[in-house]
């Protein structure tokens, strides 16, 4: 079913995303160090809430897995998973550890300055035999990243569920998400996010994400098409404020950005994949249908340019309307 604009309907079917629920603590002044910051205000953060919440936003259906503190930060965590619609019974709690905390700054410099209080952090403790498997086979898309595989046992536990979803006929959707500082070097970085590369149907990668993972300082199709494998149905590699390439066995191009008043990037890329599988989820064949899937990568640009349009990643979250609203104008 598509709605007048071309714009497919938002699916109903289930999405499951895999992964880190934190707290961001950002500064309340601007360009200053961790150090000098005079206070800061809690973010709500972790790319697959993020998704998750991105997705009940557009009139989808999700559900976060994962693990959070059994502290106050936690059920706090968990209660806006909640307000948002997103299901929650594949959370779960662990009594020792604290939700993950992530201090971050934007310096006059430019630089991003980041310190993680995950020494470990509930969501490091996931363990296989906590996992909601009932939940994680109901899904239509299984979507992940990869900060979930740095450390045992959580690692396990993503394995685990990424089997389960394969195993059920889930698509399987994967945003590697890099965060450099928390991984022991870059190159156990290049090689743990490259080691679940294969199982993925559907992979999106930003540009930096792109260099990184080749080793290459040119954004262009060659380069991108050295991360194809045989049993990819999509690769994006999304471009910021240049839009998104698209990556098919049989086709591949761009879809231009929308120009909107930038102030804070924070959760574009999240609000860009949740749009896409919240408009693929009831009709996969989308993915081979090149009209319909820049529809949709269209849809999905409107979605993370209105994101960087307000501070934070959750508050600045599209809701149909909004997207709609950028794409007619
Ligand atoms: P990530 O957050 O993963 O680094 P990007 O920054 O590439 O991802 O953003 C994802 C998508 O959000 C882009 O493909 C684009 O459509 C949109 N977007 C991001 N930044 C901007 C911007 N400054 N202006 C307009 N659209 C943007």
């Amino acid at each position: 079913m598509a709605s007048s604009n071309g714009i497919p309907t938002t699916g109903k079917g289930l999405i499951v995303s895999f992964g880190e629920m934190l707290i961001d603590f950002v500064p309340t002044a601007s360009g200053v160090s961790l150090a000098e910051a005079p206070g800061f205000l809690k973010a709500p953060g972790g790319a697959p809430a993020n998704v998750a919440i991105a997705i009940t936003r557009l009139g989808g259906k999700s559900a976060f897995v994962g693990k959070l503190g059994d502290d106050e930060f936690g059920h706090m965590l968990a209660g806006i998973l909640k307000e948002n619609d997103v299901k929650t019974d594949g959370i779960t709690f662990d009594e020792g550890a604290r939700t993950a905390l992530a201090f971050v700054t934007l310096r006059a410099d430019g630089e991003r300055e980041f310190m993680f209080y995950r020494n470990p952090s509930a969501d490091m403790l996931l363990k296989p035999e906590e996992l909601n498997l009932e939940l994680i086979r109901s899904a239509k898309v299984f979507h992940y990243g990869s900060i979930s595989l740095i450390v045992e046992p959580c690692r396990s536990a993503h394995l685990k569920a990424l089997e389960v979803a394969k195993e059920a006929g889930c698509l399987l959707s994967y945003d590697p998400n890099l965060r450099l500082p928390l991984w022991p070097s870059a190159d156990e970085a290049r090689k743990q996010i490259l080691s679940i590369w294969e199982k993925a149907d559907l992979i999106k990668v930003s540009d930096n994400e792109l260099e990184f993972l080749t080793g290459s300082d040119k954004i262009d199709d060659e380069t991108a098409l050295t991360l194809w494998h045989p049993n990819l149905k999509l690769l994006l590699v999304t471009l910021g404020e240049h839009g998104a390439k698209y990556y098919t066995k049989n086709f591949r191009g761009t879809v231009e950005a929308f120009h909107v008043n930038t102030v804070d990037t924070t959760g574009a890329g999240d609000s860009f994949v949740g749009a896409l599988l919240a408009k693929i989820v009831d009709d996969q064949s989308i993915l081979e249908d090149e009209p319909r899937l820049r529809a949709v990568l269209k849809f999905a640009n409107a979605c993370g340019a209105i994101t960087t349009t307000k501070k934070g990643a959750i508050p600045a979250l599209p809701k149909e309307e909004d997207a709609l609203k950028l794409l007619n104008a």
